[in-house]
């Protein structure tokens, strides 16, 4: 396998090829390493190789690893969330891409507002309405925005989504359209400004870029694949794992 160091120079190619075929610049892509499974050795070498955006998804796994690592590096949440464990991310992270409920939300601004902190957040979308993830449906997005635009604490930066997993990439297209579609929407339709998307892990990234993502999620392509030395506390890993 090669090393993280060049396989982050061959996902950063990638990024800046998919960003050049459409006429957008690579600068306008932020690469966030994700970093579970791995341990804090991995991290520190993409560190060395330039990487300083890393993302986490569980909380417990994150709060272990993290105070390992320099302080500069940036963080980013992009895991489901319990409500208990609100708390422990507020000070971990610098943007949590996925708020997917409104009582989230909610919970999440009250807590803030016990912490004096202001979090930056994303909406997670269930673009493809599966009955086994996460997210606002879009409509019902489009039914709760007002209410989410009303709590002060948070900074709503923009969308995410995680399409069905496909074998191949372009099935991914449509709901990356559909993704930047719901935002110019609510962009227009409540007078906000939702900048950022969140959209493409390693399978799919070229093509989230050329629909529009802002943030891009990418760990098998930079660390190699997990094989499970941390176990999910909801079955998603340590079970797939070979
Ligand atoms: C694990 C994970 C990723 C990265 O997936 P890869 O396919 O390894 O690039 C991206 N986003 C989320 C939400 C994840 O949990």
């Amino acid at each position: 396998m090669n090393s993280v160091s060049e396989n982050l120079e061959r996902v950063r190619e990638q990024i800046a090829r998919a960003a050049a075929k459409v006429g957008r610049a690579a600068s306008d892509v932020e690469l966030v390493a994700i970093t579970k499974t791995h341990p804090a050795e991995k991290v520190r070498e993409a560190i060395e190789a330039g990487q300083n955006l890393f993302g986490e998804s569980r909380i417990q796994e994150a709060r272990a690893k993290i105070p390992e690592l320099p302080s500069n590096v940036r963080w980013h949440f992009v895991g489901h969330l319990q409500k208990n464990k609100i708390r422990h991310a507020l000070p971990l992270f610098e943007l949590i891409h996925s708020v997917d409920s409104l009582g989230l939300a909610q919970d999440m601004n009250r807590i803030a507002e016990e912490e004096a902190m202001h979090p930056r957040v994303l909406l997670e979308v269930n673009v493809a309405g599966e009955g086994s993830k996460f997210g606002f449906q879009p409509d019902k997005l489009c039914e709760q925005m007002e209410e989410l635009l009303s709590l002060p604490r948070l900074s709503i930066l923009g969308l995410m989504a995680i399409p069905p997993l496909a074998e191949e990439a372009e099935a991914s297209r449509k709901y990356f359209v559909q993704l930047h579609e719901l935002r110019d929407r609510l962009q227009s339709e409540f007078r906000v400004d939702l900048s950022q998307l969140s959209m493409g892990m390693t399978q799919d990234f070229a093509i989230a870029i050329e629909e529009g993502a802002t943030l891009v999620r990418v760990g098998t392509a930079i660390f190699g694949e997990r094989k499970g030395a941390f176990k999910s506390t909801h079955g998603g890993l340590g079970t797939a794992a070979p």
